[in-house]
């Protein structure tokens, strides 16, 4: 893989009562200052037409991406068509992990210690 990992925050709109305990800027800027990654974003929706769209110019082959969202095999299901279509592989290069109903403290640890996991398997 080329680079750090890229991650991704999907929050289901922003409206999600699954989101509502997290802090979503204060927790992205806590992963793009202070964490091992290229960059971060945030997507509203990535699961729908739209966010098709996105992965299908967005992604790349060579890349790695870790995606907090929904439970990862909700993930898989709803976007790995777009990736297909991008010429990537959902299972190789996403990362997902569920962030639903965290505090924007629990959520921090948590995606402390998960992308801790991912950089050691991406090094491997
Ligand atoms: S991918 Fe998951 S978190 Fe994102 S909008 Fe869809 S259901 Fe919500």
């Amino acid at each position: 893989m080329k680079g750090k990992p890229r991650f991704l925050l999907c929050v289901c709109r922003g409206d999600c009562p699954g989101f509502e305990k997290l802090n979503i800027w204060k927790f992205i800027n806590y992963v793009r200052n202070e964490l091992d990654v290229e960059y971060a974003i945030v997507h509203p929706q990535m699961c729908v037409d739209d966010g098709d769209r996105f992965w299908k110019d967005y992604a790349k082959k060579d890349t790695a991406y870790i995606v907090a969202a929904c439970d990862p095999k909700m993930q898989r299901k709803m976007y790995k068509d777009a990736l297909v279509e991008a010429g990537c592989d959902f299972d190789n290069q996403i990362f997902p992990i569920d962030l639903r109903n965290l505090s924007t403290e629990e959520a921090m640890k948590k995606i402390s210690e998960f992308i801790d996991e991912v950089s050691k398997k991406l090094q491997q």
